[in-house]
């Protein structure tokens, strides 16, 4: 890989990063505040609450290896890959699943499983490469991604509320202090990343509860056939945030 490629890849995770906080701080440090001053303890302790799983799972989505599975060594029978067909079949569940051959890690894909460019690893039950956490969501971390949008999600909608709360409590005259004009940017900002993020978080529940990976929706894999991977909706959440993070 190129190495503009290594840094620009940074930027999106960064901004991601900086945006995060930076909001977060200044609802705590402005409008929460003054909840905290008027007798309403409980606001700043549920927001950091909040605040406290939004950041979690966000680290370890983009800390987490994906499952990243281990390039063949080098030194390996060369002519292999002259010789290896491109395709293997697999049943699975009684369906015939095609395995590829990938030629930069030199090894049969797992059914599932995907090489992602930007990383240059094949990526068990690969999902997607996520430029904003500058990592692959495959599947040990796809939990983690989930529910960061679940607590995003939750934290955007309560910074809206509670910021709109405060803004129609305050006197018409008082509006022009720091505390409401920070109240009101940050409400500007929500609602700029709300359908995005929203959106997002909805696409993710269905796939959840379909079984499906955004690599196999967009790639329109059980496109009017069947999903030999999916089981019972609830089955499909379950497996998804319990399931093993390991193969057996
Ligand atoms: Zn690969
Ligand atoms: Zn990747």
């Amino acid at each position: 890989m190129p190495k503009c490629d290594v840094k620009t890849r940074y930027i999106p995770a960064t901004f991601a990063w900086t945006l995060l906080l930076s909001t977060t701080f200044l609802f705590f440090w402005y409008p929460c505040r003054q909840f905290y001053i008027h007798r309403h303890p409980w606001v700043p302790v549920c927001q950091a609450v909040i605040t406290f799983f939004v950041i979690a799972n966000f680290t370890l989505a983009t800390f987490m290896d994906p499952g990243v599975i281990p390039k063949a060594p080098p030194d390996e029978d060369r002519e292999d890959e002259f010789r290896a067909p491109l395709y293997k079949n697999a049943e699975i569940n009684g369906i015939t699943v095609r395995m590829k051959w990938c030629v930069t890690c030199k090894f049969y894909r797992p059914p599932r499983c995907s090489h992602c460019s930007v990383c240059n690893h094949c990526i068990e039950t690969f999902d997607h490469h996520c430029p904003w956490v500058n990592n692959c969501i495959g599947r040990r971390n796809y939990r983690f991604f989930f529910f960061f949008l679940i607590s995003l999600s939750v934290h955007m909608l309560s910074i809206f509320s509670l910021s709109l709360v405060y803004v129609l409590q305050k006197e018409k005259d008082k509006l022009t202090e720091v505390e409401p004009i920070v109240a009101m940017i940050l409400m500007a900002i929500v609602t700029l990343l709300a359908i995005p993020i929203f959106g997002l978080t909805g696409f993710h529940m269905v796939l959840v509860s379909r079984g499906r990976t955004t690599n196999e929706q967009v790639t329109g894999k059980f496109k009017g056939g069947y999903n030999p991977f999916s089981r019972r909706c609830w089955s499909n959440c379950c497996y998804t945030q319990c399931g093993p993070q390991f193969p057996r």
